[in-house]
């Protein structure tokens, strides 16, 4: 099969082809197993963390991809949940130990014991790749591949950000950046908390526009100050400057949270200008968003289907993955990437 492998961490300002397609034996679905044939896979600024250290693979050579859609092409032993044929997706959780105090407690995401699908394990960008069946999902069927793609893991991460963000229907929510993530969170909020306004705050005139088309009731540059204070916001861009600039806009009370595997180097120097009393007092919070769980995944799907949340994508042939990582690192997209490959 073909697949688009990572041969170890690299710079991508130096070099532009991060990725090699590769010829692979077709892997074998081990107990518990599926095969999936991949149809499509999203392309996540994750690979960007994983390409360039921030958060490094283990083992190299690896295949990323964690916003997989296939159908079932095989079984291992035991294998029973689906059928040959079933259409189903793969997130970030590519496993847990199902033992641990998190596991036990519905916080598989906080496992010691967590793999995640591209980074611990070989992911979507190939033709084939397995998965414990317990750790796959039904897709909906009013989803086409490419659609349901970047709902496993930009929606089902957005949906669990929204979570930790306790907003309440009619409390104000700022986003900042607007990304595959923002945007869906957007749609998401403007669903589940019909009452409340949405602010967007992101750095291109485009996306700013994209946000208003969506639904936002104002947008501006990270660094605006908004209208009226939100009571939450959620941040998904890779650096610092919008965390210090979302501290300084929320609500007393307000809470910040961070939907961001790792934050880039670039602009840290930034947080030694945190200001207690500008940017903590009155009873801020600050929360990180880890992974997400099986729940999230499958909570997110049913919700996604019933608004119904149709990602904007932008496809590109298996073989043109780099170009879309690298499209995806200069950022100013509109809706998600997606790599269709079956
Ligand atoms: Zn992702
Ligand atoms: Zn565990």
């Amino acid at each position: 099969m073909k697949a688009m492998v990572l041969n170890g961490v690299c710079n991508l300002r130096e070099l532009s082809e991060p990725l090699v397609m590769t010829d692979r034996p077709i892997p074998v679905p081990g107990h518990g197993q599926i095969l999936l044939k991949v149809l499509a896979c999203g392309v996540c600024h994750t690979e960007l963390d994983e390409i360039e250290g921030r958060t490094p693979p283990p083992l190299f050579p690896v295949v990323p991809g964690h916003e997989v859609v296939g159908r079932i092409e095989g079984r291992g032993e035991e294998a029973k949940r689906f059928n040959l044929g079933d259409r189903v997706g793969v997130a970030w959780i590519f496993s847990a130990c199902g033992e641990c105090v998190y596991c036990k407690g519905g916080e598989e995401n906080l496992c010691p014991g967590f793999k995640a699908t591209g980074r611990d394990v070989d992911g979507g960008y190939a033709e084939y790749m397995v998965v414990d069946e317990a750790f796959a999902y039904t897709i909906p069927e009013i989803f086409s591949n490419e659609e349901a793609a970047p709902l496993l893991c930009a929606g089902a991460v957005g949906y669990r950000s929204l979570r930790l963000a306790e907003l309440k229907d009619g409390q104000l929510l700022g986003l900042t950046g607007f990304g595959a993530s923002g945007h869906l969170n957007l749609i998401m909020a403007k669903s589940l908390y019909p009452h409340s306004e949405v602010f967007v705050f992101a750095r291109s005139a485009r996306e700013r526009a994209f946000a208003l088309e969506l639904g936002a009731a104002w947008a501006g540059d990270a660094g605006q100050t908004p209208p009226s204070k939100p009571n939450a916001i959620i941040d998904t861009t890779p650096v610092w400057r919008p965390v210090l600039a979302a501290l300084k806009n929320l609500a007393p009370g307000g809470r910040l949270v961070i939907n961001a595997i790792r934050k880039e180097e670039s602009d840290r120097a930034l947080l030694a200008q945190v200001d207690y009393a500008e940017h903590l007092w009155m009873e801020k919070e600050i929360k990180s968003v880890a992974n997400v769980t099986r729940r999230d995944v499958e909570e997110f799907l049913a919700l996604a289907a019933k608004v119904p949340i149709r990602p904007g994508y932008q496809s590109f042939p298996l073989h043109d993955a780099n170009r879309a990582l690298l499209e995806l690192k200069a950022g100013g997209i509109r809706g998600a990437k997606v790599l269709s490959v079956g």
